[in-house]
């Protein structure tokens, strides 16, 4: 018996070692496929702003119209990559823990409120209207509110990114008591995402669709930046979403108390 539970001990053992590697492996292939990303999208608007400039070199310069036309390519690229490499550098940060949150109490619905507020401009550009519906209840929040409204804003972005013009985004709270949940959604019926993409889109680089994504100016970067701006406040991002008919992202938040406990404190 002694015997037997060597042996088991030994492939039991083996089997551990093996499993090491195997992750070992896999951080591995996911930072090669992540320096292979990063160079990629690099290189694109180089690519782009390089022939632009080549040509209005060639003599092209000498017509205004495509001189100013072929600048604000340039400008859109330049704009492009030097977003990038903030969210790269964001990412970076991220992982070597270095973000640190500047915790406070935060008045969920306030910032909900002036974050919706704050970003009707984008909507009305595409004739979309952005709705905020007020909770029944107030809801505070141990949290850092300029990170929080840098996730609010993705999201209410891709909203308006991934709707037709004349959608309607809605934005609002949900306040779960007995989780000691508050709960932040923001729902388009915009292109919706397939079940099999939903945990995907979570992934630094991944898009459903990276010539749409590109087109409009995204980096397949925000909602993973996103994600880990949740955790670092114990707290989550999810989708619901029926392809072709809407999504809903959802952003869990840790409920401290709502006012009147506050209050009676
Ligand atoms: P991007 O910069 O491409 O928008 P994100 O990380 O913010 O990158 O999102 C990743 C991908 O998830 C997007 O490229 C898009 O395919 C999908 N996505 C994000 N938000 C929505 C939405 N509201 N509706 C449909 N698809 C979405």
């Amino acid at each position: 018996f002694a015997a037997y539970m060597d042996e088991e001990r030994q492939s039991a053992g083996l089997i551990v070692v093996l499993q090491d590697m195997t992750e070992q492996k896999q951080l591995e292939e996911m930072q090669k496929e992540f320096v292979a990303n990063v160079s990629h999208e690099l290189r694109t608007p180089i690519t782009t702003i390089k022939s632009y400039v080549e040509t209005l070199l060639d003599g092209e310069a000498q017509d205004p119209e495509i001189l100013s036309n072929f600048l604000g390519v340039i400008n859109n690229e330049s704009d492009r990559m030097a977003g990038l490499i903030t969210e790269l550098l964001e990412l970076s940060r991220i992982d070597s823990r270095q973000v640190k949150l500047k915790i406070e109490s935060v008045n969920l619905a306030q910032l909900v409120e002036d974050s919706v507020l704050r970003h009707q401009i984008h909507a009305e550009k595409k004739s979309q209207t952005l709705l905020y519906e007020t909770p029944d209840v107030e809801c505070w929040i141990q949290g850092d509110p300029s990170r929080m409204e840098q996730v609010f804003r993705n999201l209410i972005i891709n909203a308006v990114k991934y709707s037709p013009p004349e959608a309607t985004i809605r934005v609002g709270i949900r306040v779960d008591e007995s989780k000691r949940q508050a709960r932040v959604y923001v729902r388009d019926n915009g292109i919706g995402i397939e079940p099999k993409e939903r945990d995907r889109i979570f992934e630094r680089f991944y898009r459903v669709d990276k010539a749409r994504s590109r087109s409009m100016g995204g980096t397949g970067l925000g909602l993973s930046i996103a994600k880990e701006i949740m955790e670092l406040h114990g707290g989550s991002i999810q989708v619901d979403s029926i392809y072709g008919k809407g999504s809903t992202f959802w952003l869990t938040f840790p409920f401290e108390s709502r006012r009147e406990d506050m209050e009676e404190k």
